[in-house]
């Protein structure tokens, strides 16, 4: 079970955590439970590093900003053990959870089980910081903002578990973005792939890290809410939405448990911005040009077009890099304009991404040519796209985003049905 900073925030909802963490144990499992730090409490420390040193050390940081987590682990043991049942809490070090890579950016290498599941067995319930591990030099590390998610999967994975709940402010992985759309529907199940694909683009309920790891490391992952009264659906039932293989998905379609779609959700994302290179040779090498510059400054380049070349040798290329990288991005092809050769260049952060993902479409042809001509039908511009196996994705303007959203989930019929009805 692994329980969010809004779960966590403050005794008496760490009260109703351990409530739900003792059902799951009087339920005869053997559980391990991992938390995050209080609401906001990161935040806070990493202002702290702000304040005390601009140019932080990033293994000091680790030191002070691991310490939201050793908080909550402490504090819901503490609460367990007051409503008579037995629990510890495990340190990163103490497991231990190994790390590797940098400060503040941690990835987990390996995790020793064995002192765990012992004392799960005892009868202990474990609780353990997430976050936070152990690099070789003995020293804390963490792993990158969000990353509890990806300490939850990592343990679930080295101690076996039947389940890895995540509990969250929100009760599932949804159709699209509820704010945006009434009538968007809770996923009962989604792939780990989709999962991927819509973390990725904007659905922001996991670390895109912990889905990774859940796929290769095979752990069947449930994101649900733990915001539920007395009466509320047990964990065991699967109140929220089931991250699984596609074999398994394909079980529960099978089963009639799931309805199979071609299109599984839809995501948005405004914080990429558009760049745009005029008059850029059409030989050879001109990409690359463009693009390794920014490689080596590790900005990310998503969406990419490249015009086809006019007669007089050039083309325009546009591509798509997160808004927060832009103004170093503009520098850099400032910098290298003569070594490029190409004429303007434009900016525009206004822009938005919209994607349709879904195994579904795999076996199914016509996905994109509903999205295009939905669009087409409000009027909305595409300028862009990009498409993998399983997603489709255009650059519209920002402003048409939650028109663009409603038409689509309309288009794919993903609406839930009228409550009247
Ligand atoms: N407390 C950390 C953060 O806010 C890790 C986490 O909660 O997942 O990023
Ligand atoms: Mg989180």
């Amino acid at each position: 079970m692994k329980f969010g900073g809004t779960s966590m925030a403050g005794t008496e909802r760490i009260r109703r955590v351990a409530n739900l963490v003792r059902k799951q144990a009087a339920g005869g499992n053997q559980v391990a439970v991992v938390v995050s730090a209080m609401a906001g409490e990161t935040d806070r420390l990493v202002n702290f590093c702000r304040e005390a040193n601009a140019l932080y050390d990033p293994a000091e940081y680790d030191v002070v900003v691991a310490s939201g987590e050793q908080v909550t682990s402490g504090l819901l043991a503490l609460t367990l053990q007051s409503l008579g049942a037995k629990a510890r809490s495990w340190l990163g070090w103490q497991l231990p959870l190994r790390t590797v890579e940098s400060h503040a950016k941690a990835r987990v290498e390996s995790i020793d089980g064995e002192a765990l599941i012992a004392s799960m067995e005892s009868g202990e319930i474990a609780v353990i910081p997430g976050f936070q591990g152990v690099s070789d030099e003995g020293r804390i590390t963490t792993m990158g903002r969000g990353g509890s998610d990806t300490s939850a999967v990592a343990i679930a994975a080295a101690i076996g578990a039947d389940r890895c709940d995540i509990y969250t402010d929100v009760d599932g992985v949804y159709t699209t973005d509820p704010r945006i759309v009434a009538k968007a529907r809770k996923l009962k199940a989604v792939t780990y792939e989709e999962m991927l694909e819509l973390a990725s683009v904007g659905a922001k309920v996991l670390q895109t890290r912990s889905v990774g790891l859940a796929m290769k490391e095979g752990v069947r992952v449930q994101v649900l809410s733990s915001f539920v009264g007395d009466d509320a659906v047990p964990a065991d039932d699967l109140p929220g939405t089931m991250i699984v293989s596609e074999e398994e998905m394909n079980e529960l379609v099978e089963n009639g448990e799931v309805e199979r779609q071609h299109v599984t959700g839809i995501a948005h994302d405004k914080n990429e911005a558009k760049v745009i290179l005029t008059r850029v040779p059409d030989k050879p090498g001109a990409v690359a040009h463009i693009f390794e510059p920014l490689a080596r400054a590790s900005i990310n380049v998503d969406m990419i077009i490249q015009n086809v070349g006019r007669d007089k040798g050039e083309t325009d290329v546009t591509f798509t890099v997160p808004q927060a990288d832009l103004a170093r991005a503009q520098a850099l092809l400032e910098d290298k304009r003569d070594d490029i050769g190409y004429n303007r260049l434009i900016t525009d952060s206004k822009i938005a991404k919209i994607s349709v993902v879904g195994v579904g479409m795999k076996s199914h042809a016509g996905v994109a040519a509903t999205m295009f001509q939905s669009l087409a039908d409000r009027g909305i511009n595409i300028q862009a796209i990009t498409t993998s196996e399983i997603k489709v994705s255009v650059m519209i303007d920002e402003d048409e985003t939650e028109l663009a959203v409603r038409v689509l989930h309309t288009a794919y019929g993903l609406d839930a049905a009228d409550e009247a009805a």
